[in-house]
């Protein structure tokens, strides 16, 4: 049986917020409810973001409060921050219908796993590590030093990639773009 849930993970600089947007879009021309989970993060936020809307920025203090009362569905730590998606949340999309959509890291998509073993679990890879070098790089977002510490983890979480249900390989946009419209907009994708 398919499942409204659906787990997109990859590691930063595979394109993953390019094709989650062209889903997003795609949802909203025919009229389909997706709603993108927001995540609560202990990293600082970034120029431009905004609070509620891309993360609910929170304190470690709050985050562990959290945890302790069993409010995520899954948490993990994610280069040095915690993230965590907000079981509500999840659940009050899911009870009114809506297709939702997690954009989280590879540890919290194996927990997410192994509590909803129908969810479809998208992994998302780069062309190549070199291409993931650049494509951070180009993005302007991080120093060197977090690119590389990026680049390391990419590469552990690259072999992650035999847990989930769906790989797109991202060399291409158009065809990722619709391998993943495929998998979330199909009325069966077994
Ligand atoms: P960024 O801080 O660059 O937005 O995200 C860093 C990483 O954290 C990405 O791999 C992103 O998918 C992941 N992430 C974002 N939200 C969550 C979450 O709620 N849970 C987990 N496990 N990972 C998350």
């Amino acid at each position: 049986m398919s499942s409204n849930l659906f787990i997109v993970t990859a590691p930063s600089g595979a394109g993953k917020t390019t094709l989650i947007k062209k889903a997003l879009d795609y949802a909203k021309n025919i009229g389909e409810e997706v709603h993108l989970a927001v995540s609560h993060t202990t990293r600082k936020p970034r120029a431009g973001e905004i609070d509620g809307k891309d993360y609910c920025f929170v304190s470690e203090e709050e985050f562990k409060q959290s945890v302790v009362n069993n409010e995520y569905l899954e948490h993990a730590t994610v280069h040095g921050n915690l993230y965590g998606t907000p079981r509500n949340q999840i659940e009050n999309a899911l009870n009114r219908g809506s297709k939702v959509l997690l954009e989280i890291d590879w540890q919290g998509a194996l927990q997410i796993i192994e509590h909803f073993p129908n969810a479809e679990s998208i992994f998302i890879s780069p062309p190549s590590v070199d291409e993931l070098r650049h494509r951070l790089t180009q993005r302007g977002l991080d120093s060197q030093e977090v690119i590389e510490r990026r680049i390391k983890g990419a590469q552990v979480e690259l072999d992650q990639s035999v847990h989930f249900k769906h790989q797109i390989s991202n060399i291409s946009l158009d065809i990722a773009t619709k391998n993943l419209l495929n998998i979330m907009f199909r009325e069966n994708h077994g």
